[in-house]
């Protein structure tokens, strides 16, 4: 890639500590290149208590906005000055966008991301069809809670190391969601059409040994984690013969809405970034 930096060049970038492995400038650059754009999407890692100092100083729109990655998600909710629904919704801001008028918008695209990795990966699966269970409380559980909330599942059930979080989303989301602790993982999978990962037990090698076969056997499995790209969440899952859908289709959909609120323009589809991605993580299409 050689592009011109100018004076008219539009900045984007995605916070986080580290930022170093984040996929979102190569999908962002990718898209901002074959847009003809002239655009740079940067990698920024603001000390671990640097993050509001650094935003606040991005007032004004300079910089046109943010994806936000961990640790600094509660910042960014924090920090924001006004919501979208669904990030209200979820409690979780993933997008921060800069206004000219010196206000921050945040937004919350890991929802969209997530039902649209379902549509493409597991074609037919209806969100309003039946109950979904989501393993994890963060903010990445929140987002999809809110999202299968909005998109009609009769029930949201959430499993969680720490049950009082999962608590805490049924409060913030209403009376469809209900709380399980890990121990209770068999009793919350019954009757799903899905069940979701959303902790992070698997960036640390300490995979979760879920009871997946309480699940009926049309249920889809999704693991938001996509390194390595078949998770062994979801390599049990194919063992089982459950259709599954890989965090990576959700982190790719998921930019497109970001994408969208910095330029001003949907990304050209001709690029496939999900290739590119893969690549830069080794592994298979
Ligand atoms: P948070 O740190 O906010 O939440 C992590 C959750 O994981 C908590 O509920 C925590 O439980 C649980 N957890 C962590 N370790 C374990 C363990 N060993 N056993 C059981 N539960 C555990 O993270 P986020 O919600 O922001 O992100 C969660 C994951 O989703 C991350 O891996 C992130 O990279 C991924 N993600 C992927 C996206 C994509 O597009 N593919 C988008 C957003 C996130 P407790 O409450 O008990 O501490």
């Amino acid at each position: 890639m050689s592009r011109k930096i100018t004076g008219a060049t539009l900045v984007a970038g995605v916070a986080g500590a580290p930022v170093r492995h984040s996929l979102s400038p190569i999908i962002h650059n990718a898209w901002i290149e074959a847009a003809g754009l002239d655009a740079v999407y940067v990698p920024f890692a603001p000390s671990s208590d640097g993050f509001r100092r650094f935003a606040d100083g991005l007032r004004g729109g300079v910089v046109r906005g943010l994806n936000v990655t961990v640790p600094f998600k509660e910042d960014a909710l924090a920090i924001a000055d006004e919501l979208s629904e669904r990030a209200a919704l979820a409690g979780a801001v993933n997008l921060l966008v800069f206004a000219a008028d010196g206000r921050i918008h945040g937004d919350n695209t890991d929802g969209l991301g997530l039902l649209g990795a379902f549509a493409a990966q597991a074609p037919g699966f209806d969100p309003a069809a039946g109950p979904v269970a989501i393993i994890g409380a963060g903010g990445a559980a929140r987002g999809a809670a809110a999202a299968f909330v909005t998109a009609g599942a009769p029930e949201v059930r959430i499993v969680n190391r720490t049950l009082a979080k999962a608590e805490g989303i049924g409060e913030a989301l209403g009376a469809k969601v209900r709380a399980f602790s890990l121990d209770a993982a068999a009793r919350a999978f019954d009757g799903v059409t899905a069940v979701i990962n959303a902790t992070s037990a698997g960036l640390l090698d300490a995979s979760l040994d879920l009871p997946l076969e309480a699940t009926p056997s049309p249920a889809v499995v999704m693991d938001m984690t996509y390194k390595p790209l078949e998770t062994p969440l979801l390599a049990r899952a194919r063992e089982l013969e459950r259709r599954t859908v890989d965090g990576l289709e959700m982190l790719v959909r998921q930019a497109v809405p970001s994408f969208e609120a910095f330029f001003g323009r949907t990304p050209p589809a001709a690029v496939d970034v999900r290739a590119l991605c893969l690549a830069a993580i080794g592994g298979q299409a």
